[in-house]
């Protein structure tokens, strides 16, 4: 259903706007390349001859960065597995998956060598979004550089035990932490967020963080809370935020967010009031716009330059789902 090439447009009756968009752009950190082969992280043996392997690889991450090689007048984020190790003092290694057999792997680079390795004239050091924004490496390495960014700093930030605080140390290829002192075991983490487009028949609501930058709008989002369904976090975080009460919700698709570790689960919702109350301390602004301007903002015809994020973003997509579609996105 995500495939862009599968979602063959059906006539429209007469009457109803059409936007010709062009084709559907990739949604960034999507469609992942590797078989994660998690049966095979317990495998010393198997880890050991995949990493000597000449077609092994590894993404070397030194906090928000991602190192890249020069590679001729190209970035290249793959290292050998030893050459990442080599760069600088490294903490975990992870076992990301398999690419077509040869192993990826995610190796964290202490962050005090971030100096040291951005004076290097065979390096660049980029931050992950700027990477994906750009398009400076090509998309295939999106999804396992989410990956290893996002397990990485899950190591960062879990180096003592939860339960009794004695330090942990990896185990299964970087899945898992062990505490030697209590026994507890600790799994990596994905936090979910909802992020959502509340749509009033041929209107959608859209709201810009003062972090934004200038005339970008986009669609509401939030952190889904304990003992809440995705559907309730959705009408709670419009109507927090925005003061619009919701009813039906309907699943658009999902993407991963290594900002840090997020998960972005993108829906539409049926708006049932229309009256907006801003929170400022969530939003700048928040207003609605209709097919036609969200149109404009998705192709960058705005007449006053107002633009949606650009397609690396899920919000993106949810507000083209829209544009196409209507308020009959909402099943
Ligand atoms: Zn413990």
């Amino acid at each position: 259903m995500n495939d862009p090439a599968s979602i063959a447009r059906t006539p429209e009756p007469p009457g109803v706007p059409r936007f010709d968009l062009g084709p559907r752009p990739r949604l960034g950190y999507t469609q992942s390349g590797l078989a994660r082969a998690a049966e095979r992280r317990t495998d010393e043996a198997f880890l050991a001859a995949s990493e000597a392997d000449a077609a092994a690889g590894a993404y070397a991450i030194a906090g928000e960065l991602v190192i890249l090689r020069r590679q001729d007048g190209r970035l290249d984020p793959l290292f050998a597995p030893a050459d990442a190790r080599a760069l600088a003092p490294s903490n975990e290694t992870v076992f990301l998956g398999l690419a077509e057999g040869a192993a990826r792997f995610g190796v964290g680079i202490e962050a005090g060598a971030i100096e040291a390795l951005k004076e290097r004239p065979d390096l660049q050091l980029v931050d992950l979004r700027s990477l994906a924004v750009q398009g400076l490496v090509v998309p295939e390495h999106l999804p396992p550089l989410a990956e290893a960014k996002a397990m990485l700093h899950w190591h960062a930030r879990h180096r003592f035990c939860a339960v009794c605080g004695a330090a942990t140390a990896p185990v299964c290829a970087g899945w898992k932490r062990e505490c030697p002192a209590c026994r507890a075991e600790h799994f990596p983490r994905t936090d979910p967020v909802v992020i959502m487009l509340a749509i009033d028949r041929e209107r959608c609501l859209l709201g810009r963080q003062a972090r934004f930058i200038p005339n970008t709008w986009s669609c509401l989002a939030g952190f889904v809370e304990p003992g809440e369904t995705i559907e309730e976090a959705a009408r709670r975080e419009i109507f927090e935020e925005a003061g619009v009460v919701c009813g039906r919700v309907s699943y658009f698709r999902s993407q991963p967010w290594p900002f840090p570790m997020s998960l972005m689960i993108g829906c539409h919702a049926e708006a049932r009031s229309t009256e907006i109350i801003v929170d400022r301390s969530e939003l700048e602004d928040a207003r609605w716009f209709d097919r036609t301007e969200a149109a404009q903002m998705l192709m960058r015809q705005h007449p006053q330059g107002l633009a949606t994020p650009p397609p690396v973003a899920i919000a993106h997509h949810i507000i083209r789902a829209f544009v196409e579609s209507g308020g009959d996105v909402i099943r």
